[in-house]
Parts: structure tokens; sequence; C-alpha cells
């Protein structure tokens, strides 16, 4: 089962339904995810960067998305050491568990449930891999992963991490007690999430029932998004048809809308996101994602004398599993 579940929504805090005055949000395009390689190559479904602008995206940069699957022993695959600068990574780990290791000595195991919110800043090094049980057992793995971009004044922050465990989020369900909401990060309905952005941000995984309904107050500056992680339902009050793997980009309004399909449908899982637009040119190359070409010159240059970090002595050893 996926992520954290509860047996009872209707213990949860509610939100209210919106007043139906508020304007909700239009679907503005669905994106299908495009199939890439990532890492030692494992698969990830990305809705973007691709089929619509960053600036449309702003102030998210990519999101990839791997299984939900069963990975036989020796399948799991990572990505080794590699550099960040000038973004924050959130990665959000809904069933298995990764192990990561960073060139500031940081370290440990995100299991499901769990997000690791790495704000990369000026730069550090790090890898992100299956733990050594989840590859000789294998085992189901479902995760995301979501850059966020960083203001111009903040590329060159120190970087920091938050742990967000299971235990972190703020549990939330609707009205009628048919979604069950995990907020993440920023606020929802008056509702705060654990997370705390850079950029402001919100931030939540969402799991509706066959034929239920969600409708939630959207910060009316804030860009919006759904990503359908599994199932099917719909979006918005026109009630566009969503499915796995797709994302929803919302236009202007009050609120957002998503439905589970009706029937014998599976649930709906659903990431709710979207933050301020930061409205800033962007020149990214791989994990570097500045303001200008010199920066991304200069982040190449640090990277190559070793000033964005350096891989820890006791991680060198090479590893079957990486
Ligand atoms: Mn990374």
């Amino acid at each position: 089962m996926p992520a954290i579940t509860v047996e009872d929504t209707l213990v949860l805090p509610r939100i209210p339904r919106p007043d139906p005055v508020t304007r909700s949000r239009p679907v503005a395009k669905v994106v299908t995810s495009r199939r890439e390689a990532e890492g030692a190559g494992f698969v990830v479904a990305r809705p973007f960067p691709g089929d619509f602008s960053l600036a449309e995206a702003d102030p998210f940069l990519l999101l990839d998305h791997v299984g939900p699957q069963v990975n036989g022993p020796g399948e799991a695959k990572g990505a080794p050491w590699h550099p960040h600068r000038g973004i924050e990574t959130v990665s959000y780990i809904l069933d298995g568990e990764i192990a990561h290791h960073d060139s500031n000595g940081g370290g440990g195991v995100i299991a499901e449930g769990d997000t690791q919110w790495m704000t990369a800043g000026g730069g550090i090094l790090h890898d992100e891999l299956p733990t050594e049980r989840a590859y000789r057992t294998g085992g189901p793995f479902h995760a995301v992963q979501l850059w966020v971009n960083l203001p111009p004044a903040l590329k060159m922050t120190p970087p920091r991490y938050q742990p967000i465990t299971r235990g972190d989020l703020r549990l939330l369900t609707s009205d009628d007690g048919g979604a069950l909401v995990r907020l993440i990060a920023g606020d929802l309905a008056g509702f705060a999430g654990p997370g705390t952005t850079h950029t402001p941000i919100t931030y939540a995984h969402v799991t509706l029932a066959p034929g239920a309904a969600l409708s939630v107050p959207w910060n009316a500056v804030f860009s919006a998004f759904a990503y359908v992680l599994t199932g099917r339902g719909t979006a918005g009050d026109e009630h566009r048809p969503v499915e796995r793997d797709q994302l929803v980009v919302f236009g202007p309004g009050g609120r957002v809308v998503v439905a589970g399909a009706g029937g014998r449908a599976e649930p709906l899982d659903v990431l709710l996101f979207g933050g301020l637009p930061i409205r800033a040119p962007i020149v990214h190359y791989g994990p570097f994602v500045m303001n200008t070409r010199e920066e991304i010159l200069q982040a190449i240059e640090d990277y190559q004398a070793g000033r964005i970090g350096t891989i820890p002595a006791d991680q060198l050893a090479p590893r079957s599993f990486a």
C-alpha cells in the first residue's frame, strides 16, 4: 500500500468545500509524461521539462516519477554521485526505500511516506541509491522527485536538508471524507504542511476514493498542477479525463478540483502542487540551474575544481549496487 494511509479518514480535520462562486481553475492543458532513462539506467516518467515551457512550470523545473513497480533481486538502480547547484530537489518515497550520502558527510535512508527536501543552493554532491536490502531482495518501489527553482538571490544559499518523515505529514480529508490529503509543504485551506520552502509553494499527495471529489482553495497568484500517479479521474469543473502519468496544468482561478473515476475504478492518487512564479531567466546545464550562462560556466569550473564538494573517503569503495 503506497505512502501513509489511515483507516478512517473521518477522524481527520476536514477541508471545507470552497465557496462555489470562487472560480474553479480551468484545465489549460494535459501533458502526458515521456519515458526517460536516468541515473544508472532506471526509467522515469517525466511530464516536464518537455512539452510545455519552463515559464509555464515556474517555480518548478522538473518532475520525475518512478514506478509503481516491483523490482526483482538485483534490479533496483539509483543515481550515483552527482552535483547540484541553484535548486531544491524534493524526493517523496511512496513505496520502498532509498539511501543517500552527500559531500558534507550527511546521509541516511528515506523510506515510504518520507520526503527529503534538499536545498542544493551553492552546491552539493550526493548519491541516491537503493538500500543494500532493496538491491538484494528487490520489492515494490514508487517515488517522485520534484525540482523547485531558487530565486536569484538564493541560488548560492548554503545547502540544507529537511527530513520530513511520514509522521510529520499534515493529514486532512475533504468535507465528505472521500479524500486523503497528505500535505507535505505549504498551506492548504488554512492548514500548514511541515516543509518550509525558499519559494512559496504548496505540495500535497491526495488519494481519492472512486467517485470522490476534492475542491480546494488555491492561492490565486500561485501556479497550479495535478499529476496523476496511479488511477483515473477528472480535473476541473469541466471533468477533463486524466490518467496515470498525466500532468494537468491549471489556468487562473481561486480553487482546484480533482475527482476519482467512478464505478469499480481503483483510487486516484494525485500530486497537487503549485507555487509563486519566480519569473527570472533560466539557464541550465544538467544538474545546475542558474540565471546566466556565466553562472553555469562558473558552476562547471567549480565542480571540476572540487569546490562544490568531494566524495567522502569512506564512500569511495565501488559498490555492486550503484
Ligand atoms: Mn540528485
